[in-house]
């Protein structure tokens, strides 16, 4: 059963209402890195080209449901008119009788962009009576905005009770990319998981583990598997109430024939803003020192895993790469991943940014614009945001 897209309604002198993930990184009032709103390009300019009357929709940061002026989407309209090459007019308000007024001056294929829809309380509660104030601004809602859909907020799923609903063409590429992983991988499999915290990716290991053949872990999480497996790791960060679980996956990998490959050694240091860092083996890390990278052996080691695999999902940097002496092993795979044939999928906001930054993301198959909707659509999980759109018939 595939969800119904937007392509396949007509939409001209329709007043379109689109949810889009404009949530774009800002520092002192300008965009930092405008690819969010690259990405929802395709479904606007193929609403703009087919005389829709556009209305826009999207958060921005975490003003929990007041107005805050640094997150107004102002600069966000204006970086939309320029890739779009069309005026784009930011509206001072998400709902009330300015908008409606705005909305009814409308003419086909013109652009309109809401006020963040965060400044609502309404918006995270999902309350029905925003979701229909969004639904009588429009003929139609689309979905493009896979980077809220696992939240069922006004915005991404309340609204579409009340108007005919459809999926944008992001939303349709991230569900196609995903759906490909956990449907009918190319083998060998390899998953890359990185970050911080066991806790943040368990449900994802959870799920992944009897779909790869191969599972590479490293950053801050791989110190509990390191922990499970006996070493002494300092003053790592360790979840201790985790190491159980690290055990378990441990032996249910051995029973299904998985292979997890941990770090064999590791860059070590006394504190995370050290400028040097120290290789050691990993049965060797000093009491009082921490972990903050993989080591070169096993940066070649998981290299070497990624080369000979046909399917990758990378999520998560491999050590702590905003201080460059910790960026070598994210670097090392990312190399590894770019150079590979495989089928490659990247996701999670630390790792595509670092990525990025090598200038290495256009290597990639694809790469996810949702870190938490990535992570919750790979445990498994139904998203709200897609859920509530219709099926075809
Ligand atoms: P993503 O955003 O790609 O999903 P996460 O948010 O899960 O990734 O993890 C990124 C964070 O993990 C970074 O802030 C990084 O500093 C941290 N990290 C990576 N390796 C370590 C480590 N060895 N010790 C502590 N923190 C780490
Ligand atoms: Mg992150």
């Amino acid at each position: 059963m595939t969800k119904r897209s937007i392509t396949e309604a007509i939409v001209r002198g329709k007043r379109v209402l689109g949810r889009v993930d404009f949530n774009v990184p800002m520092r002192n009032g300008a965009i930092e890195d405008d690819s969010r709103i690259a990405a929802a390009l395709p479904t606007i300019q193929w609403l703009v080209k087919n005389g829709a009357r556009v209305i826009l929709c999207s958060h921005l940061g975490r003003p929990k449901g007041k107005v805050v002026d640094d997150l107004r989407l102002t600069p966000v309209a204006q970086r939309l008119a320029e890739l779009l090459g069309q005026p784009v007019t930011a509206l001072r308000d998400i709902t009330g009788p300015a908008v409606s007024a705005s909305v009814e001056d409308l003419t086909d294929s013109d652009v309109v962009l809401l006020e963040n829809v965060r400044f609502d309380p309404r918006e995270e509660a999902n309350d029905p009576s925003l979701a229909r104030e969004l639904a009588d601004l429009a003929d139609l809602y689309v979905n493009d905005a896979f980077g809220a859909a696992h939240r069922a907020h006004a915005s991404t799923e309340g609204v579409a009770h009340s108007v005919p609903a459809y999926l944008g063409l992001l939303m349709q590429a991230e569900i196609d990319a995903l759906t490909h992983l956990l449907d009918a991988p190319d083998r060998p499999f390899v998953a890359i998981v990185g970050g911080a915290k066991v806790s943040d990716k368990i449900g994802v290991l959870k799920h992944l583990l009897p779909l790869v053949d191969s599972l590479l872990i490293g950053g801050g999480m791989a110190n509990t598997f390191l922990r499970a497996q006996g070493h002494a790791v300092g003053k790592s960060l360790v979840e201790p109430d985790l190491v159980s679980v690290a055990s378990e996956l441990m032996q249910s990998a051995a029973v299904r024939e998985v292979e997890i490959v941990l770090p064999t050694d590791v860059v070590v240091a006394p504190s995370i803003d050290a400028t040097a860092g120290e290789v050691r083996p990993t049965s060797e890390v000093g009491g009082d020192s921490a972990i903050f990278d993989i080591g070169p052996e096993s940066a070649r080691r998981y290299a070497k895993v990624i080369a000979s695999a046909r399917t990758v999902f990378w999520n998560g940097p491999l050590g702590v790469t905003e201080n460059k002496v910790f960026a070598g092993g994210t670097a090392a795979v990312a190399e590894a991943v770019a150079r590979s044939s495989a089928y490659t999928v990247l996701g999670g906001g630390d790792s595509v940014a670092a990525i990025e930054q090598l200038g290495l993301a256009d290597r990639i198959a694809h790469i996810s614009t949702g870190g938490g909707a990535s992570l919750e659509f790979l445990e498994g999980k139904s998203l709200p945001g897609i859920a509530v759109i219709p099926e075809n018939a």
